[in-house]
């Protein structure tokens, strides 16, 4: 954050002038408003950066105010310089200057040269263009043509005059032919006040551009890739009289207004700009094109001078006035200028590689990092786990040496108890010990903390009765709960009045027991051996039941498979015959039906036969009675047999259809039978009294149809026997 820089220029006095009343006096940065005679007038006394008396040269100027500006902006700062002050005060003068003393431009065109021209690391690029405001208008002052031109802003570019012709030199010399045909296309009006009196504002702009040269390192982006862009501005204003003053009308007039607007925005952004409670409120760049292309130099990112110009004379102290308070406000703004630098796309995709680069530097650090720690936390879990398995081998061993000891005493208990048992049965001989048998046998005395009641020294002491002594105890010799033996009443009965408080007793905690060595181990290698052998015998015996199960198993399998194989048989057995029962009905239709066919073929031969050589009454009624049983029988087979395939057998339909069939088939029998021995009575009147040569024949005849007739019956009642058999 820097101040503008900020000069007041005093011109030398145009003309001899008549003697005034004040004059302005110039003493190091200050100016005041004197009497004349020499006395201060109060309140009219300003400081500046630097002022300049009527003596300065132009060289001072750009010395002591621009020239830093200047080679900011080589180094790629942006730059703003311009000149503000009333007509005729001399800001051309001090912008342009005179064939002796160039002005600031020039000086500045030089010494940006020269300044390039010492940089051996750096290639640049210079182009200029210069423009006017006229009218809030903006004209290329470098071609006519561009007039009107209109302002932009990007990203890349800033602020900028689109169309504007920028001309790419590379000498001081080139700058200043333009600059001179740049002049020539000025609006100079022909005021009263100034024969060069300008109307217009001025922008010389300088655009310069830098590249470090290619040195061959890749790794610097910042010295080959990155392009600083920086822009110089060097302002010349129109005069800020107003417009009163002129005495101009019509052209003038409307020139004027312009100006003052102009000039008015620059006046209310350096106002508000100044103002630093206010810096953050709305800053009216955009009121005029002025202040919208000095945008940046105001307040923005640029270093900036203002040079203000005012002219000594009586007459102006008024205008005088009002640019010093003009330069008092400007003087308090803040600029925040830094170096403007382009990344190209080479210059962004080193960066980014570089970025990429210490990224990965860092992970792979990070990485490292991790996998360091992980490793430790492994060694430590290793550490634990090594630590935790040496305590759990320890607790084993000690358990297993503890094992051992509740062995010892184990072994030492029962070859204890067997003592007692020997004393008891030695002492009194009873059955004593069956119901009150100790464990311990004696008060301990060995220090090991035992207070186990010793029935001897107290014989009305109680004693507790182990459940059984078989089963070797878990842990502890002493029951770990006295509930578990017995409750209070229980020990009231079995002491016979003996009260203890079972609270008061104090039971052994689990604790290693010391061992002592055995005196004799045998009783207990035994009684393990006599153990071991039952429970092998045992485990014998059970092995062979669970072998005899097994070869009982494997039997009654066999046996299954076998009688499983003989179901299939008959399955497959059944299965065929319930193939055959299906067709049966079948075949038994095509069976009726050809029996029917042969049937009606014989009685038709016989009737035929009959008519032929017999022509008796009692034949007809035969065959007649005949072919309608046979008729009623097949009707009756064929009925049955369809409603069998048709499988609507219902037994008690058939049955009933099989029953009328008999009755009906007996009727007719007995029918024909009657009608058949009438007929014969009558035949054998007749024949005593009607012989004949063929009575023989005749005879022979009837008796053969007879029996076919009898065979043809029979087998009708063979055929309803079986259908009847079929059928249940
Ligand atoms: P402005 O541009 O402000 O209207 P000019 O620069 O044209 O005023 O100056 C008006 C006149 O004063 C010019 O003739 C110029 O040569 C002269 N002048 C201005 N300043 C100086 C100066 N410092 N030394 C000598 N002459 C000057
Ligand atoms: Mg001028």
């Amino acid at each position: 954050m820097e101040k503008i820089c900020v000069a007041v220029r005093v011109r030398p006095p145009i003309s001899p002038e008549n003697p005034s009343a004040t004059f302005w006096k110039v003493e190091d940065n200050r100016i005041s408003l004197h009497k004349l005679h020499g006395s201060p007038i109060s309140a009219l006394s300003y400081a500046f950066d630097h002022v300049f008396d009527e003596n300065c040269s132009n060289s001072e100027v750009y010395e002591l105010l621009t020239k830093d500006i200047i080679h900011a902006a080589v180094d790629g700062f942006n730059g703003t310089a311009f000149a503000y002050g009333q007509t005729s005060s001399g800001k051309t003068f001090t912008m342009n200057g005179s064939s002796s003393d160039p002005g600031i431009i020039h000086r500045a065109v030089n010494d940006l040269f020269q300044k390039i021209n010492t940089i051996s690391d750096r290639e640049f690029l210079i182009r200029v263009s210069y423009m006017e405001i006229y009218n809030e208008e903006i004209n290329d002052l470098f071609t006519v043509e561009n007039q009107k031109l209109q302002i932009h802003e990007s990203l890349e570019r800033g602020i900028f005059v689109a169309g504007l012709r920028e001309e790419i030199v590379n000498t001081a010399e080139q700058v200043m032919k333009l600059l001179e045909s740049g002049e020539v296309n000025r609006h100079f009006g022909e005021t009263n006040m100034n024969v060069r009196s300008s109307r217009s504002h001025t922008i010389f702009r300088v655009v310069i551009e830098s590249k470090g040269k290619d040195t061959g390192s890749s790794d610097d982006y910042s010295s080959t890739d990155a392009i600083r862009v920086s822009v110089l501005n060097l302002v010349d204003l129109a005069g800020s009289e107003r417009i009163a003053k002129t005495g101009a009308g019509g052209v003038r007039l409307k020139e004027g207004k312009y100006i003052n607007k102009s000039l008015m925005a620059l006046g209310t952004v350096i106002n508000k700009l100044s103002d630093g409670a206010k810096q953050r409120a709305h800053i009216p760049y955009r009121d005029s094109k002025l202040t919208r292309i000095l945008q940046p130099a105001l307040g923005g990112n640029a270093k900036t001078s203002i040079i203000c110009t005012v002219a000594p004379e009586e007459i102006h102290t008024e205008e005088t006035k009002g640019t010093l308070l003009f330069a008092s406000r400007a003087k308090r703004i803040t600029n925040c200028a830094q170096v403007n630098e382009i990344l190209t796309d080479a210059a962004l995709l080193k960066r980014q590689k570089l970025e990429i680069e210490e990224l990965r530097r860092k992970l792979q650090g990070s990485h490292a990092e991790v996998l360091e720690q992980e490793i430790l936390k492994l060694r430590n879990d290793m550490l634990k786990y090594e630590l935790e398995r040496e305590k759990l081998e320890m607790e084993l061993e000690e358990e297993r040496r503890s094992h051992k000891e509740r062995d010892q005493y184990f072994r030492d208990q029962l070859m204890m108890i067997e003592n007692l048992s020997s004393l008891v049965s030695d002492g009194d001989g009873s059955s004593s010990q069956d119901s009150m048998e100790s464990p311990i046998e004696e008060c301990n005395d060995k220090g090991d903390g035992f207070k186990t009641p010793c029935f001897k020294a107290a014989p009305t002491a109680y004693v507790a009765k182990r459940s059984n002594y078989t089963q070797l105890p878990d842990f502890s010799p002493l029951p770990d709960s006295f509930s578990n033996v017995a409750d209070e009443d229980t020990w009231f009965k079995i002491n016979k009045g003996y009260i203890t408080n079972l609270d008061s007793l104090q039971t052994t905690a689990a604790r290693k027991v010391q061992s002592f060595p055995p005196e004799d181990a045998t009783p207990f290698q035994n009684y393990l051996n006599k153990n071991y052998k039952k429970e092998l015998q045992n485990l014998e015996r059970q092995l062979e039941l669970v072998t005899e199960e097994k070869n009982e198993l494997q039997r009654k399998l066999a046996e299954h498979i076998q009688l499983n194989d003989k179901l299939k048989g008959e399955m497959s057995k059944l299965k065929k015959e319930a193939l055959l029962a299906w067709e049966m009905p079948q075949r038994l239709s095509e069976f009726v039906a050809s029996l029917k066919d042969i049937y009606d073929e014989v009685l038709s031969k016989m009737q035929c036969s009959t008519s032929t050589f017999d022509g008796k009454p009692s034949t007809a009624i035969l065959l007649s009675g005949t072919s309608k049983i046979g008729s009623v029988l097949f009707s009756t087979f064929e009925t049955y047999i369809s409603n069998t395939i048709d499988g609507r057998r219902s037994s008690s339909g058939n049955n009933s259809l099989i029953q009328e069939c008999n009755e009906a088939l007996s009727e007719r029998l007995e029918a024909t039978i009657t009608s058949l021995i009438l007929t014969e009575v009558a035949g054998t009147n007749d024949k005593q009294a009607l012989c004949s040569c063929n009575s023989k024949v005749a005879a022979l005849s009837r008796y053969h149809l007879s029996i076919i007739v009898l065979f043809l019956l029979m087998i009708l009642g063979y055929l309803v026997s079986f259908f009847r058999i079929l059928i249940f």
